[in-house]
C-alpha cells in the first residue's frame, strides 16, 4: 500500500509537471506570438432585430499557431490572464478592432465593434491610456467602440475599476455586461454604473424555444434592459425559431452562428451590404 501511495504521489507529481510545462510553453509561446504577429481577430456579426441590419460585430480573438494550427481563446486565455501577458494582448486587439472598425467607416459602413475585456485590464491604471490611444491611432469614434465586461469583474467595484469605467464612459465608449444572467445576482450596479448594454448569456438563448424556464428569463432580462434604457442583446441564436421568439420579445439585438459564424472582416463587410429584411 505504501508502495502504491508512492507510485500514486509519483503520478501525481509528473502529470502536474507536465501540465506546468504545458503551460509553461504556452506562455513563453504565447509572448512569442505576440512578437511574431500570430493572433488574429475574426469578427461575428451583431443584427438589429428591427431591420435585419448589421450594426456591429464582437471582436474574438484567434491565436494561429504555427504547428497547432488555429487554437481557441479558451485554450489561451486563461494562461495569458494568469501571466499578466493579457494586458499586452489585449491591447493588440483593442488597437487591432479599433482600426478595423475606423476601416469599415471610410468604407461607408457604420459599424460598431465588441470588444472583450479581461478582469486583469480593467484593474489597471493604464487602461483609459490604451483605449484613449487605440482610439487615437484609428481616428474611430468612440460611440462606435464598446467594451464587454462581465458580472464577476464589477463586484471588484475598487477605486481604480470604477474610475476606469467612468472614465471609458465618459469618452463616449459603450459598455456592455457579457454573459448576463450567469454571474452575480446583485443588480444594483447596473443603475450605479450606467452601462448601455446587456448581452443575455447563450445558456438562456440556447434552448428559449424548448425550456420555458429560459424563455422566462429572457423576457424578464429584456423587460428589464428596457425599463432601465438599456439596449437587449441575445447571443448564441442558432435557428430561425429562436430569431423569431427574440423578435417577439422586442429584443434589440442578436448575434449567434445563425446569424454569422465568427470569421474575417471581408465576412461582415459582405453581410452589412447585404439588404437583409426579415
Ligand atoms: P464570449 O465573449 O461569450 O464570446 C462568445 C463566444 O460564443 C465565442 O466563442 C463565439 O464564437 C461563440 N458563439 C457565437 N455564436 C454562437 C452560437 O450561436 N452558438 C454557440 N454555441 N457559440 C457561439 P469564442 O470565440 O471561442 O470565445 C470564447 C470566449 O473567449 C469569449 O466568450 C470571451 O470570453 C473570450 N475571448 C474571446 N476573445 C477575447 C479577447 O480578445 N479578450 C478576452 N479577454 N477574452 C476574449
Ligand atoms: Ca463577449
Ligand atoms: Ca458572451
Ligand atoms: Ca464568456
Amino acid at each position: 500500500a505504501k508502495a502504491a501511495g508512492r507510485d500514486t504521489h509519483r503520478f501525481y507529481a509528473e502529470a502536474m509537471n507536465a501540465e506546468a510545462v504545458a503551460h509553461l510553453s504556452t506562455r513563453s509561446g504565447l509572448r512569442r506570438a505576440l512578437e511574431r504577429g500570430e493572433f488574429l481577430i475574426h469578427y461575428q456579426p451583431q443584427i438589429s432585430l428591427e431591420t435585419g441590419a448589421v450594426t456591429g460585430a464582437e471582436a474574438l480573438l484567434r491565436w494561429n499557431h504555427p504547428d497547432k494550427g488555429m487554437v481557441p481563446p479558451g485554450d489561451f486565455i486563461p494562461i495569458a490572464e494568469d501571466s499578466g501577458l493579457i494586458v499586452p494582448i489585449g491591447a493588440w486587439v483593442l488597437t487591432e478592432a479599433c482600426r478595423q472598425a475606423a476601416q469599415w467607416h471610410t468604407q461607408g459602413l457604420s459599424l460598431s465593434v465588441a470588444v472583450n475585456l479581461s478582469a486583469l485590464q480593467l484593474q489597471r491604471g493604464d487602461l483609459v491610456a490604451t483605449v484613449t490611444r487605440a482610439l487615437a491611432e484609428s481616428g474611430l469614434d468612440p460611440l462606435l467602440l464598446e467594451l464587454e465586461l462581465t458580472e464577476s469583474m464589477l463586484i471588484q467595484n475598487t477605486d481604480v475599476v470604477m474610475d476606469n469605467l467612468r472614465r471609458i464612459k465618459a469618452m463616449g465608449v459603450q459598455v456592455s455586461i457579457d454573459d448576463f444572467g450567469t454571474g452575480y445576482s446583485n443588480l444594483s450596479y447596473i443603475g450605479r454604473l450606467a452601462v448601455d448594454k446587456l448581452k443575455i448569456d447563450r445558456g438562456f438563448v440556447a434552448d428559449l424555444t424548448r425550456n420555458h424556464d429560459s424563455a422566462k428569463i429572457t423576457a424578464a432580462v429584456i423587460q428589464m434592459a428596457h425599463s432601465l434604457n438599456l439596449t437587449a442583446v441575445a447571443e448564441g441564436v442558432e435557428d430561425s425559431e429562436t430569431l423569431e421568439a427574440l423578435r417577439g420579445l422586442h429584443c434589440d439585438v442578436a448575434q449567434g452562428y445563425y446569424l454569422g459564424r465568427p470569421g474575417p472582416a471581408e465576412a461582415v463587410e459582405r453581410a452589412a451590404r447585404q439588404v437583409n429584411p426579415f
